[in-house]
């Protein structure tokens, strides 16, 4: 809509037409979504500024309208620029002074953000849970003593609000990324996200799933690719690259990569690692303990410090090469 405009006589054409409509503020604009396409193509209003039929099923998360690239800011952090943003840190929160000596020895190794789960989504329930509250409490402190922000993942609804109020960046695990309510709850909490893709889900249902927390006029949302289900059982999860680079030809959202799952072994982060920022991802979130063997989740792919540093080393000479940092 224009400037001055609420969109109040679009929205009552629409009405006439018993179309379906949302209205959002996306990047300070102020949008009305309606849909299905037969019943508004022909309503017109002087008081719109742009008007885009999209040619795609994901409407906000398209770049048919939204020509720039989206930086999304999470605590200062741009994601989405010339920069590339690592956030390392732990599989799991298992202890205050673990935590944040692996936090001490990521910065220095030049990640910008810390990751880490308070809320794990475990296959098996008889395995460990994470610490819930208390794990949130530890990545409070961790950003207190270290200074990095916090990503780290909800699982439910009832715990959104509270997980917002410790964290800088909400994320959605793969196996949640379809569980709508939830990527409501987290558009509405007005926090950055990272939307891990599901392991089954198609390009199509990921940006999808980015649709949700869009239309709750959250913008901030960062996609993760994290690999998928196939047949291949020598790695865990195949990191589709492919699929990164389509989503990038059709999305103004920043892209993320999780190496560390797919791989389901430390020999293999790195190359996937770097394969991801050669393929073009914005930010990478990777599992990194200071004694991996001893981790409570996830302890074969977790990279040691060292692993680490040698890592972003590397990870330095690519992005350079591409005209971007890290
Ligand atoms: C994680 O990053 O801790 C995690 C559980 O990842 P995913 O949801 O991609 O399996
Ligand atoms: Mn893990």
């Amino acid at each position: 809509m224009k400037n001055n405009s609420n969109g109040l006589k679009l929205i009552e054409k629409l009405k006439e037409k018993s179309a379906s409509y949302k209205v959002v503020d996306l990047y300070k604009r102020k949008i009305v979504v309606a849909w299905p396409d037969k019943l508004v193509e022909n309503v017109i209003d002087d008081d719109v500024e742009l008007k885009v039929r999209v040619s795609k099923p994901w409407q906000l998360a398209s770049n048919e309208w939204k020509k720039d690239k989206t930086i999304v800011n999470v605590d200062g952090i741009e994601i989405g620029g010339r920069n590339i943003v690592v956030a390392a840190g732990p599989c799991a929160i298992e202890d205050e002074d673990i935590a944040i000596e692996i936090a001490k020895a990521v910065k220095k190794a030049g990640a910008k953000m810390f990751r880490g789960g308070a809320y794990k989504p475990r296959t098996s329930p008889y395995t460990f849970q994470g610490l819930g509250e208390n794990g949130l409490k530890i990545l409070r402190k961790v950003y207190e003593v270290v200074g990095l922000p916090i990503v780290t993942e909800v699982m439910d609804t009832r715990d959104v609000e509270k997980v917002a109020s410790f964290a800088h960046m909400l994320q959605i695990g793969a196996r949640n990324s379809q569980n709508f309510p939830l990527l409501r709850e987290v558009g509405k909490a007005k926090k950055p996200v990272l939307l891990k893709r599901g392991m089954s889900m198609t390009t199509e249902e990921w940006l999808l799933a980015a649709e949700y927390i869009l239309l709750e006029s959250n913008g901030d949302v960062v996609l993760c690719e994290r690999g998928i289900r196939t047949f291949e059982k020598n790695t865990r999860f195949t990191l589709d690259l492919a699929g990164l680079a389509y989503v990038k030809t059709v999305t103004h959202l920043p892209l993320a990569v999780d190496p560390s799952h797919p791989a389901g072994r430390r020999d293999l982060v790195e190359p996937l690692a770097l394969a991801a920022i050669a393929a073009g991802a914005d930010m990478l979130i990777v599992e990194v303990h200071i004694a991996p063997e001893k981790a409570l989740s996830d302890s074969e792919q977790q990279l040691t410090i060292s692993m680490f540093e040698e890592l972003m080393k590397k990870l330095k000479m690519v992005a350079e090469a591409l005209g971007r940092s890290i």
